[in-house]
């Protein structure tokens, strides 16, 4: 094995290219992570969300909101006016 010196810091260029493939790897996995996450959410079609008020029922009072615009269960966007057939009153 050969190493490599850039003789200010000690670090060989072996150690420098593993750090690097290292830190590329962690941001790739988060971001398959995320990915992984939006995708475990149900389309708006499978929750039969609809962008209205089913009566005084509506996401904005529902347990599953997250303002401004997501929910818990469902693909995003949702807007707070909206319903779907997963929806819980907070208590
Ligand atoms: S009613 Fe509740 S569960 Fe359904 S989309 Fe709105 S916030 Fe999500």
């Amino acid at each position: 094995m050969t190493m490599f010196s850039n003789g200010r810091h000690g670090i060989t260029r072996r150690a420098a290219i593993t750090r690097t493939a290292l830190a590329i790897g962690a941001a790739t996995a988060s971001a398959a992570v995320r990915k992984a996450e939006a995708q475990q959410k149900i389309t708006q079609a499978a929750a039969k969300y609809q962008g209205t008020p089913n009566g005084s029922n509506h996401c904005g009072i529902c347990s599953s909101f997250q303002p401004p615009d997501a929910c818990a269960f469902v693909q995003s966007p949702i807007s707070q006016n909206g319903w779907c057939q997963l929806y819980t009153a907070k208590s």
